[in-house]
């Protein structure tokens, strides 16, 4: 029985320098520790089929399944601020194409399936605590209704990959709406070569943008299609704690998906100025600096467009900044409209937004943890007795005390019952989010024990973030301060 992907691949035929040819490598004795059947579903796959030792084979690299065209995207890109010419794929392959139950179309992609002619110095390899971060993570992300790219599966190939430690190393499915990049934008520009910036303007708005081709000047409108999905999505991550670690231009999704998960994490307790990641000496890419980083990836990118927009390369640039000055009011209108709804209001009133900052303060200042904070809010919301717990949250409770006063005050100028405020802001504030130390621990049984167990029952959490699930209410807890994880990796 051979394994059928319906495979209707589109990047493969654009100019030859848009990528390399190369199949995966094989290894050794590939075992799937998970397969996401209800996105296998989703893409036309037999999820049956693909548990079997060929499917197997095929999520390894060690099986190309027919109508794949196994390609290495080649992409530039600004790294911390620093432009490189070349990285492109070097651990990933894209194996091809298919167009899902909704008719988007949507890549298959092997990561860590071997070395590429982008890989230079790295081992085309991945390890399993990477996979397994990135698997639940973008799970998670899609489970709180945020733009990502999906896991379909992971494998470990029954290989060693030489970190610090040698490792297990793995490889993990990815499913985007594509793989194209800032940095593939780049990469062209870089080179001078505008047909290639074109060609690659043409397709991501055939396959993104699909309504801009009927706009006066669709390139424009491309790169307003870009600002508008970026300001939405960077909003979408502070409203529920989310820093992606490494905003670099290689790593933002033209489709406007969440991409690239390495060293990301939630916060804990709400520190604007959170960092995580052990390679943001600087702070770069913290928590409340993402909009900012956004901004800045799509100016990079605005550069690209700019031979698109007008011959005349000044007027080109005034209607570029014209369009990227556009990106603040956006995201802070999305931002606020969020942070409002997180606190229970339906209509918009002067005053609201300094009442939600003021919270935040209170909160940066006392500690408060972010997620919690505002699912007990939600419980307060529905009945004033349950203002005990989100009360504690604040090591200093009057400070709660007195904006509490304030917000009900508010809220009694609306209409909405109690339950119909509580329901409103549980739909919007979860209750589980992948905090880093279950992540962490998840990484330590699989990789220390072959045991997945603990894998499973946090994808299943998280599966339903806004439902309360007493029987994994501990989920819900933040870390004691013996299992803070303050530091997280590549793990490249
Ligand atoms: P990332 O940190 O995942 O955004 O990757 C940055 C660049 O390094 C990309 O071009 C990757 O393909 C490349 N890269 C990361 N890890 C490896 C690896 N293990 N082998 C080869 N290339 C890698
Ligand atoms: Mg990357």
């Amino acid at each position: 029985m051979t394994i059928h992907f319906p495979f209707q691949n589109t990047y493969s035929t654009l100019p030859a320098n848009f990528f390399a040819r190369v199949a995966p490598t094989p290894v050794a004795s590939p075992r799937l520790i998970k397969l996401n059947l209800a996105l296998a579903i989703q893409l036309g796959l037999d999820p049956d089929l693909l548990s079997t030792a060929e499917g197997t084979e095929i999520l390894a690299g060690k099986l190309v399944p027919d109508g794949a065209d196994p390609i290495a995207m080649a992409y530039a890109g600004h790294q911390f601020g620093h432009f490189v010419p070349q990285l492109g794929d070097g651990r990933a392959i894209l194996l091809g194409e298919v167009v899902d139950k909704e008719g988007v179309r949507r890549d298959i992609q092997l990561k860590g399936s071997g070395p590429t002619p982008f890989s230079r110095r790295g081992d085309g390899r991945a390890a399993l605590g990477p996979v397994l971060r990135e698997y639940i993570v973008s799970e998670a992300m899609f489970a709180l209704g945020i733009p990502t790219t999906r896991s379909l599966a992971a494998v470990v190939t029954g290989e060693a990959v030489m970190r610090e430690t040698a490792l297990p190393g793995a490889v993990l499915t990815r499913v985007a709406a594509s793989h194209v990049r800032v940095g593939t934008f780049q990469f062209f520009a870089a080179r001078g070569d505008v047909d290639g910036v074109r060609a690659l303007a043409d397709h991501v708005i055939s396959r993104h943008y699909p309504d801009v081709r009927s706009a006066d000047r669709p390139y424009h409108a491309l790169l307003e299609g870009v600002i508008a999905r970026q300001a939405e999505l960077v909003s979408r991550w502070l409203l529920v704690g989310f820093i992606h670690g490494v905003m670099n231009t290689d790593n933002t999704s033209i489709s406007g998906e969440t991409i690239d998960y390495g060293p990301c994490a939630f916060l804990d307790n709400y520190n604007p100025a959170q960092v995580f990641s052990s390679i943001d000496e600087m702070g770069r890419y913290a928590y409340a600096n993402q909009p900012r980083i956004a901004l800045w990836n799509l100016t990079r990118l605005a550069e690209c467009l700019l031979p698109l927009f007008d011959d005349d390369k000044d007027k080109a640039i005034e209607q570029a900044q014209f369009m990227l000055g556009e990106f603040s009011e956006k995201f802070t209108a999305a931002y606020q409209a969020g942070l409002s709804r997180k606190v229970g209001l339906f209509t918009a009133r002067d005053g609201d937004e300094a009442l939600v900052q003021d919270l935040l303060d209170a909160m940066a200042k006392n500690d408060a943890d972010f997620t919690l904070t505002f699912r007990q809010l939600g419980n307060a919301a529905g009945d004033e007795a349950d203002t005990a717990d989100v009360r504690a949250q604040f090591t200093d409770p009057v400070a709660f005390d007195d904006w509490s006063k304030r917000w009900r005050e508010r809220l009694a100028l609306e209409p909405q019952t109690a339950a119909e405020r509580k329901a409103a802001m549980q739909a919007v504030n979860p209750a589980f989010i992948p905090r880093n130390h279950r992540v962490e621990a998840v990484i330590q049984a699989a990789t220390n024990s072959d045991d997945y167990a603990p894998f499973e029952e946090l994808l299943t959490v998280l599966a339903k973030p806004f439902e309360d699930q007493p029987q994994f209410a501990a989920y819900a807890d933040p870390p004691l301060p013996d299992q803070r994880v303050t530091r997280t990796f590549c793990g490249t």
